[in-house]
């Protein structure tokens, strides 16, 4: 020490220094969007590497996505010049957790290639289990335990403590034993669930001391980002890992904003903040409050709007980034969202025009569904666009099909990838066959692949039957033997040819086949960046982020909810309308809570951008097949008029029958806007342009009636309950 103070150190304010600096004991940063929360992650390990006082590996970094890991070692690299050889033990609560269990997998009855099952498979997992048991899976149906065993797991709850009430609630008062039977089922198949990849450490930690106290050696730091958004299960698993005897070191530093916290839906406990200075006490809170990304427009919109929500541990913001060029957040109203991405596509080409790159550009969906439209759009304007996040590739049919075949080459005990296959293409080994082979592996407690090598020894099948079966046993037989050594892509191509997965879909007539076919394709090639095949399969099960060509110039759209963390030049946030935002089911479900929830999703939104915000909403929106007229969200009566303005756009849209852009859309809300207790800002501008309002004729001056769209829609269920 002594020498002079590393570069990474030299821009950090004082705050932020001392967040990176207090590497002994318990540290909370407790701050608002853009402050520089992960910077001060990143810095802090960039630190700890540079002044030697651990190896990467001896450092354990949470992250919420696999790419913001990816990102982080990125920028980990640089700080440190480029000199940090892996580090394994950074990434999301789940790749470390499936890290961990493959290593003492034989400390909770798995042996370490276990597989790690999907939301599909758990389903139809249970699905057995209910009609096993009995019961009518359409009165209990499989999609709603499971969702009841995730919620479990999400608080750390094994079959064992399930709360009695809760144990009654599902199957007359069997869950509980439907749980225990769907734990000893996978344990069975060698198998594990995502909420196990969590629970299993927390156990082998619990019953194994001795093993917990060697990771208390090796972990000499322990970060945590996007700490507000933890569940109980993680916050279990990190207090087991943190906590220290008396003592010994906890270096542990979590950093968080509660105003961000959007995952209660999915058991996040914003609390964990609080139980975080109970259970480390002495813990230094810092506070980061200066904003680095946004512009003072942006940054005093959000901000503002957050301060509608009641439950808030409260923070101060400010920025020093103003310039008089600066513009206001803008609000924008189109007829639908076919206009609404239309308008949208203009803006990005103008932006495009001004030498603005599409890779600063992001549109926020609250939900998935609202994608469509702009992909479709932007396909016929030729915008490059990336989905993050959306319906994900690898849940498409035939990638399903396609990575069960590899998996049961890859773990011959994985009987429902064996199910989902076996007659798939048809290859006459109908229901009376599986049924029989089922049988026979539950009877000698045997994997199906196996009973299947078996059962054709027999005469227990019809000769054609045995013969199929026989046949797709060799070629599995083959390609299980081929797995050390073939390259695992010409294996993959293998596979598919000559199972006939491949050609199925050439014979198949449907407009999808051949979109199915350049899927397989792209499956195949995206193989190639994993050393082998078990190396993909688990990079799969854990995939949350879509594939994206990182290269390529394009606009990103996802939803708000993947968008945490992350920063654009220009965000769009289309959809801010009552029901899609705020969404109606978080309001029937949680009421106030679930209100605040979607507030602090559109702070969250707000916040990503860095000098232009764009915010949409349209009169009638389409959702689930349904015309329906729609109010402006309530959200956009919270913003403050000193820092949003309403768009005017000059272009009209020839073809439409109708005039100048935005006025009349917002004549048309004008109505609605009095309950809200719209700020004039609305109406006066609604008001500017007489001649537009006259477009819409009869049309926009009654708009408090429901319209559809045109003749053709059903009339609009409304959406707000009136
Ligand atoms: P979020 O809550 O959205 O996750 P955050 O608090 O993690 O935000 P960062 O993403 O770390 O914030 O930082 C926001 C932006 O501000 C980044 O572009 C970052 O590089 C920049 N930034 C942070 N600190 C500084 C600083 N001291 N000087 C200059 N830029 C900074
Ligand atoms: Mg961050």
């Amino acid at each position: 020490d002594g020498g002079k103070r590393p570069d990474y150190l030299a821009g950090l304010n004082p705050e932020q220094t001392e967040a990176v600096e207090t590497l002994e004991g318990p540290v909370l940063v407790l701050a608002g969007a853009g402050t520089g929360k992960t910077r001060v992650l990143t810095t802090r390990i960039a630190h700890i590497l540079n002044t030697g006082r651990a190896f990467p590996s001896q450092i354990l970094a949470v992250t919420f996505t696999n790419k913001a890991a990816r990102e982080m070692k990125e920028r980990i690299a640089l700080l440190v010049g480029g000199a940090v050889e892996g580090m394994p033990w950074l990434g999301t609560f789940h790749s470390i957790g499936v890290k961990l269990l493959r290593r003492h997998a034989e400390l909770v009855g798995l042996s370490s290639d276990f597989t790690i099952l999907d939301t599909d498979d758990v389903v139809r997992l249970i699905k057995q289990l209910i009609q096993a048991e009995g019961l009518d899976d359409k009165r209990w149906p499989a999609k709603q335990f499971a969702g009841m065993i995730d919620t479990w797991k999400n608080k750390g709850l094994g079959p064992a403590d399930i709360p009695e009430g809760d144990a009654r609630a599902f199957a007359n008062g069997r869950g509980r034993d439907l749980y225990f039977a769907y734990q000893a089922r996978l344990s069975t198949l060698n198998a594990c669930d995502f909420g196990d990849l969590l629970m299993h450490p927390i156990a082998i930690f619990r019953k194994n001391p001795d093993l917990l106290k060697e990771y208390h050696g090796r972990f000499r730091y322990i970060l945590v980002d996007e700490y507000q958004d933890t569940n109980t299960a993680q916050y279990m698993w990190l207090r087991l890992l943190a906590q220290r005897p008396k003592g010994e070191p906890q270096n542990v530093c979590c950093v968080g904003d509660d105003d961000q916290s959007i995952y209660g839906w999915r058991g996040a406990e914003v609390d964990n903040i609080l139980r975080f200075e109970k259970d480390f006490p002495g813990a230094k809170v810092i506070k980061l409050e200066r904003n680095y990304r946004s512009t003072a427009h942006i940054l005093g919109a959000a901000a503002h709007l957050i301060t509608h929500n009641e439950g808030r541990l409260g923070k101060t913001l400010f920025t020093d980034r103003s310039d008089p060029d600066d513009v206001k957040v803008q609000v924008h109203a189109s007829w639908d969202s076919e206009e609404e991405a239309r308008a949208i596509g203009e803006e990005i080409e103008q932006l495009q025009r001004q030498k603005h790159l599409l890779n600063d550009m992001a549109i926020l969906v609250r939900a998935s569904f609202q994608m469509r439209e702009f992909e479709d759009r932007f396909v016929t304007l030729g915008l490059n666009y990336r989905v993050i996040g959306g319906p994900r590739f690898y849940e498409r049919l035939e990638i399903r099909d396609a990575m069960a075949y590899f998996r049961l080459v890859a773990q011959p005990a994985d009987d429902l990838a064996f199910e989902r296959i076996i007659n798939t293409p048809k290859r006459g080994l109908g229901d009376t066959t599986v049924r029989a082979l089922h049988d026979y592996a539950r009877a000698r407690d045997i994997p199906m692949l196996a009973a299947a090598a078996d059962i054709i020894e027999t005469d227990e099948l019809k000769p054609k039957a045995r013969k199929a079966l026989f046949d797709v046993i060799q070629s599995f037989r083959r390609w299980q033997e081929l797995l050390e050594n073939t390259p695992h892509t010409e294996l993959a191509e293998q596979i598919l040819e000559e199972s006939g997965y491949t050609d199925m879909w050439k014979n198949d007539k449907s407009a999808e086949a051949p979109g199915r076919l350049e899927n397989l394709k792209e499956l195949i090639r995206s193989m190639e960046s994993f050393e082998s095949m078990r190396g993909f399969l688990e990079h799969v099960s854990l995939v949350m982020d879509a594939e994206t060509n990182e290269n390529l110039d394009a606009v990103s759209i996802m939803t708000l909810h993947s968008a945490k963390g992350l920063e654009f030049d220009t965000v769009f946030l289309p959809g801010w309308e009552e029901g899609l935002f705020p969404h109606q089911r978080s309001l029937d479900e949680s009421g106030r809570a679930g209100l605040e929830e979607e507030r602090r999703l559109a702070y969250v939104g707000i916040t990503r951008a860095k000098h232009r915000c764009h915010i949409w909403f349209v009169s009638n929106r389409r959702i689930h097949g349904l015309w329906q007229s729609t109010l402006p969200s309530r959200f956009l009566d919270e913003l403050p008029e000193t820092h949003v303005e309403v768009a005017e756009m000059e272009q009209s849209y020839g073809g439409y029958g109708r005039g100048g852009y935005g006025q009349s859309r917002f004549d048309k809300a004008e109505p609605f806007a009095n309950s809200y207790s719209t700020p004039g800002w609305k109406r006066a501008q609604a008001n500017k342009s007489d001649a537009t309002r006259d477009n819409w004729g009869t049309r926009s001056g009654h708009a408090v009636e429901r319209i559809g769209y045109g003749e053709s829609g059903p009339k609009g269920r409304t959406i707000d309950g009136e």
